[in-house]
């Protein structure tokens, strides 16, 4: 039975076993989460990255897929770096797509880790510009799925949502989903 939560705060502070990542595919940094991510887990997270680089991902991550490198100084034991789609009407389908694979992704990565808890910021939902209800509908459901199949050994999926707003519409949703409760519900 995995415990799909929701909480507003910082994703470099959760005690989790993997923190994922809004990377972009050059997996080499960036603003946003990312930024933050690399700041407070140190240099050790972009050296594993250009190894990644060097290596198996030479032309970078393909958007919607997962990887995982340590998580240097953060609470958490391992990054698992994803990459959203930008978002563009015109690819709506495609993209959403892509948008789900990254939850889908993360999860097989960090479960074949052995993590147990995982958190997710709101993939795309920043810089990428994925509208957040929107993001929150594929975030919400994409896990709620996956936990019920493949990703049911973990113990707890948790989103971490920056700021009262984006807290409140992934609140909003999850509790449109059937969910109910006052945002921090189990999951069956
Ligand atoms: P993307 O490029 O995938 O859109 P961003 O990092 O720009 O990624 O934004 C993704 C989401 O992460 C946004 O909702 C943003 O507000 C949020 N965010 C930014 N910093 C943090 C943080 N430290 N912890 C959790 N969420 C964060």
């Amino acid at each position: 039975m995995t415990r799909i939560t929701l909480v507003e705060g910082d994703i470099t502070e959760q005690q989790v076993d993997a923190v994922v990542n809004a990377a972009n595919s050059s997996l080499l940094g960036g603003g946003g989460v990312d930024g933050a991510i690399h700041r407070k887990g140190g240099s050790q997270i972009l050296e594993e990255c250009r190894r990644l680089r060097a290596s198996h991902w030479g032309r970078g991550l393909p958007t919607g897929q997962a990887v995982a490198t340590t998580a240097g100084r953060l609470p958490a034991r391992w990054v698992v770096h994803t990459v959203g789609p930008v978002y563009w009407e015109d690819e709506y389908d495609d993209r959403a797509e892509q948008l789900a694979s990254c939850y889908r992704e993360s999860l097989r990565v960090a479960a074949e880790l052995g993590a147990r808890t995982v958190a997710f910021p709101a993939v795309s939902a920043g810089v990428y510009g994925w509208p957040l209800e929107d993001a929150a509908r594929i975030a919400l459901g994409t896990v709620a799925a996956a936990v019920a199949g493949p990703a049911r050994e973990l113990t707890e999926v948790r989103f971490v949502l920056f700021g009262t707003a984006a807290y409140g519409t992934f609140e909003q949703v999850w509790r449109g989903m059937g969910a109910g409760g006052e945002g921090r519900q189990g999951q069956d």
